[in-house]
């Protein structure tokens, strides 16, 4: 059995041929799983019953299943625990801006890349997840809530550029017109920096915003608590990001999580400011969502206050970012954390 769900329309059509069929039916039934949405191949009335019969013994659509919705009553912020078909969890947020809603897409069931500071890392690392399973968890959260999604950022459980060929595929039916045909620069990847990953990205000439998560300005404190600066320097990573700007003319966000003792002082900003003048950049600063046994605490409003400060008069575009769905656990891994919890005691 085939997931067919994970067909772009191109492999659709090969699979279509292969299967003795004509090519033009690819194009149909990709509407009905992208776009439409449907659960089954009975639902496909342009499709004739023959070629349905067909489908249904070589092939399934696969969708996730929504275990668990959170809803924040400050902000409307909606927190999914969704199922894979393996039983493995992963964790989804949708935020509502005035601009449209923005998915937070999770890319792997765990993550190997070991951030300090980050809940998702906490049990390590399962597997990827499919093209399929990154768009599914769109489709699930669209039809769970009845509205349109219209952004997508890859920040949820995962480092997408680990797992790269999925995550750009992922992009690729998420963009295509027949389907969700959300454009690229609707989208925004997330990285630790993997270098080598986000100069093949720069050449996929994708659209999509990158968004790099910095949080330190030295080598020797970006190792304290991010695994990956022990593989790449911070000026590899920024010579990446000035290729990824050159190749697709797109400004790059950075992200930096703001820890109270650690990475706030004046000397940080005038350092982050020096190292990312003159670059097409936007910097989000993100007070640090305290999580793992307290040993990160969130800077104080007044030092993000200077911390921006300093930034935007030297120069640099810096903004806070707004804490959405501070009631329901919203910041990535902590919802599948307490599910993991969960099945370790009812074991
Ligand atoms: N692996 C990717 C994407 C997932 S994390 C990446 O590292 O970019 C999405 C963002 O949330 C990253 O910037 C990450 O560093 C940040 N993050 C993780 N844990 C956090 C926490 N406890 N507080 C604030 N930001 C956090």
């Amino acid at each position: 059995m085939v997931n067919i769900t994970d067909y772009t329309i191109e492999e659709l059509e090969e699979y279509i041929l292969s299967i003795g069929e004509k090519k033009f039916h690819a194009k149909q039934i990709f509407k009905w799983i992208h776009r439409v949405g449907v659960d089954s191949f009975d639902e496909m009335t342009d499709i004739s019953k023959s070629l349905r019969e067909k489908l249904k013994e070589n092939a399934y659509i696969m969708r996730l299943e929504v275990l668990q919705c959170q809803v924040s009553k400050k902000d409307g912020t909606h927190k999914f625990l969704i199922k894979l078909s393996d039983n493995n969890a992963v964790e989804s947020v949708v935020m509502r801006y005035h601009h449209g809603n923005t998915i937070c897409v999770s890319s792997q069931v765990g993550c190997k890349m070991g951030c300090k500071f980050c809940a998702s890392t906490k049990n390590g690392w399962r597997r990827h997840l499919l093209a399929s399973e990154i768009e599914g968890q769109i489709i699930a959260a669209e039809k769970y809530m009845n509205e349109k999604i219209s952004n997508i950022v890859y920040m949820g459980i995962g480092e997408p550029l680990d797992n790269y060929d999925n995550v750009v595929k992922s992009v690729k039916l998420i963009n295509c017109p027949e389907g969700l045909g959300i454009g690229a620069r609707h989208i925004s990847i997330s990285t630790c920096g993997l270098v080598d990953n986000i100069r093949r990205l720069a050449d996929e000439k994708l659209q999509a915003t990158l968004s790099i998560s910095l949080h330190a300005v030295t080598d020797e404190k970006r190792k304290e608590i991010m695994p990956i600066a022990n593989k790449y320097s911070i000026k590899e990573l920024l010579d990446a990001c000035t290729y990824y700007i050159m190749v697709t003319g797109r400004r790059i966000s950075f992200e930096f999580a703001l820890i109270a003792g650690v990475n706030d002082d004046e000397e940080t900003a005038r350092a982050l400011a020096k190292l990312l003048r003159g670059m097409i950049a936007h910097v989000n600063l993100i007070p640090v969502n305290e999580i793992v046994n307290g040993q990160f605490k969130k800077s104080k409003p007044q030092d993000v206050d200077r911390f921006m400060g300093i930034l935007n008069s030297s120069g640099v575009v810096a903004t806070v970012r707004r804490e959405l769905g501070s009631d329901i656990d919203a910041a990535c891994g902590q919802l599948r954390q307490k599910y993991l919890d969960e099945q370790e005691n009812n074991k």
